[in-house]
């Protein structure tokens, strides 16, 4: 079993199975992949936003946890702006239950 660093995808690295027996070859990501990035990936940028960190403090953690492959700063806002777009969504429907809510008991 070893990582394939030219596979990283982000903060997910690809790890590759190998039976020293048959050859019999898996590779998998260390993370769940969505349409957005990799899951890793989402919750780095939400902690970062959440936290008021941004990409620099990204980067800062990687350093000082000392993971390599820090996204790029195009990714780390495109990650953003998908997450935020998500956010906005999950506000309002949880406000438009609320108010439902609200009215359902008049
Ligand atoms: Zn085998």
């Amino acid at each position: 079993m070893y990582e394939i660093p030219k596979k990283k995808m982000g903060w997910a690295s690809c790890v590759q199975l190998q039976c020293s027996t048959c050859g019999w070859i898996h590779d998998f990501y260390t993370s769940a992949n969505s349409p957005a990035a990799y899951d890793v990936s989402i919750r780095l940028v939400y902690a970062m936003k959440y936290t008021e960190q941004g990409y620099a403090g990204a980067r800062k953690f990687c350093g000082l946890m000392n993971i390599p492959g820090v996204a790029t700063k195009n990714n780390f806002h495109e990650i953003s702006r998908r997450l935020i777009t998500k956010v906005f969504k999950v506000a309002e429907d949880s406000m438009i239950t609320a108010c439902k809510e609200l009215y359902a008991d008049d």
